[in-house]
């Protein structure tokens, strides 16, 4: 059987502007590693055999239907601006419309060298590719919005980083590969003809109730204060906050050195780029208004009378920390146990969390055994938590199913760092099962899974990850 891809493109319509035309590199020796049966279904694709996969899943081949380009965009990068970025080592194959009437692009990142690959050798290594495989479908299974892996492939090539690594290449499917730092390339240029077509692609695409430009900024603002909250339920840092990273569709995209957090602490940082913590747990919100901001300043280009139009964005721009305060609240009531809404929430939530952070509470493993009786033992003094539970129970006991609230709301499993890292080292020997095992126990979160107790163990002292690497 060969594989097909119902494509159906509209990117590849726009103007020459929007980006280069551009082929995958072809690699040595292709080798499927990983394929996402689930996802390819949703798509509508028909899989082929194994080598067939391999070979298009590593740009070697083009599926018929596929119109090959890298994208172009800018962006602020640690709150710096850089004019040029865009796809320096992916290549947007086409789109498809999925059984569910959604459409997603198809994309190869590490594919080889493009026009915007600067310095860089367009490739990627396993390691990478593998944590974006697992970690982005595990924030599917959590709920969270996110890119989603649909294969991967190793290379057969060396890459080189901190020494010679295996290559891969990743296949990612978004609702679109839309940054804000797409609009903020042709607003900078003054190319206010492409900003306006861009403006109008994005609507179309995303929002289309969404009334003009500033329509499209309060749609985009929803979707990301929504997506900043389930991050900060789920304690995901992502690491790269920069305005190339963040999505018009609201999605989470660029897995590079994101983490979930073990011990509660806000200020908790992984990323060894990120010194001075701009992209910190508890900053996350903050940065996200931020970027807002820029797409703000970018979408305003466009209208002959500026000062309304500043205005106006202004006015939706300021109005999103009290969103994501709204949608952080919604969240963690949830996480203990709330449906309804009480004056004293708020406090009942921050207090707990101000213990955890004094009691080095692990936090996916003390919110999910709020449901049972064991998150005491999750703090260095079980005093502290006992001392709060008391508040807490009275508050519940208004409550008709907390057990369920929480229960849902609390995953047990989440991608922890030290067993990626482990997963990593196994497959750079060969060894797949770690890799298929996570992925198999991420796909239901959820779920207890009493025969994979080990995955949920936070990690000891030796096995902590301190930090986590860019170099992808
Ligand atoms: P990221 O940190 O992954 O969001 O990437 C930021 C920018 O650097 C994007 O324009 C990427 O395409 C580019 N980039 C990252 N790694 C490479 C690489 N190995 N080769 C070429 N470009 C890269
Ligand atoms: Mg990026």
């Amino acid at each position: 059987m060969t594989l097909t891809i119902p494509f159906d493109n509209s990117y590849a319509q726009l103007p020459n502007s929007f980006y280069a035309r551009q082929k995958p590199e072809p690699v040595r020796a292709p080798r499927l590693v990983a394929f996402n049966a689930d996802l390819a279904r949703l798509l509508g694709i028909t899989p082929g055999d194994v080598q067939d996969m391999a070979e298009t899943f590593a740009g070697n081949a083009m599926p018929e239907g596929a119109e090959p380009l890298s994208q172009l965009y800018s962006g602020h990068q640690f709150g710096h601006y850089n004019p040029q970025l865009g796809d320096g080592r992916a290549v947007l194959l086409g789109e498809t419309l999925g059984t569910d009437g959604e459409r997603r692009d198809i994309q190869l990142k590490g594919s080889g060298r493009t026009p915007f690959s600067r310095n860089g050798d367009g490739r990627a290594w396993l390691g990478p590719v593998l944590r974006e495989y697992v970690v982005s479908e595990a924030m599917h299974a959590l709920g969270v919005p996110t890119t989603r892996a649909l294969a991967a492939v190793e290379t057969g090539e060396v890459v080189l980083r901190e020494g010679p690594m295996p290559g891969a290449v990743l296949t990612r499917v978004a609702r679109s590969h839309l940054r804000v730092g797409t609009f903020q390339v042709f607003a900078a240029r003054g190319q206010l003809d492409d900003l306006r077509k861009l403006t109008e692609y994005a609507i179309d695409r995303h929002y289309p109730q969404a009334d003009g430009p500033m329509g499209l900024l309060r749609h985009v603002r929803d979707a990301q204060a929504r997506l900043i909250a389930a991050w900060m339920s789920v304690g995901f840092i992502h690491g790269v906050m920069n305005t190339d990273n963040s999505s018009i569709a609201g999605e989470t995209i660029d897995y590079g050195p994101c983490a979930f957090m073990d011990q509660y602490h806000p200020n908790t940082v992984f990323s060894s780029i990120d010194q001075f913590g701009r992209y910190a747990y508890s900053n996350q919100p903050d940065i996200a208004v931020w970027n807002l901001a820029q797409l703000a300043t970018a979408l305003i280009q466009q209208y002959e009378d500026k000062e309304a139009a500043v205005e106006e964005a202004t006015e939706i721009v300021h109005a999103m920390p009290d969103l994501l305060q709204a949608e952080w609240l919604a969240r963690f009531r949830a996480k203990i146990g709330l449906t309804t809404s009480e004056e004293g929430d708020q406090t009942l939530i921050s207090d707990l969390l101000k213990r955890m952070a004094e009691e080095q509470a692990d936090f996916t493993n003390t919110f999910r055994a709020l449901a049972g009786d064991a998150a005491r033992d999750q703090f260095t003094n079980p005093e502290a938590f006992d001392n709060w539970a008391e508040g807490w129970q009275a508050r519940v006991t208004r409550e008709a199913d907390p057990v369920a609230t929480m229960t849902s709301a609390n995953p047990a499993f989440i991608p922890r760092n030290h067993r990626i890292e482990k997963m990593i080292s196994a497959a750079v020997q060969g060894d797949y099962a770690p890799f298929n095992r996570l992925n198999t126990v991420l796909a239901q979160p959820y779920l207890d899974q009493p025969e994979n107790e080990d995955l949920r163990r936070p990690p000891s002292t030796t096995e902590v990850v301190q930090a986590t690497f860019c170099g992808t």
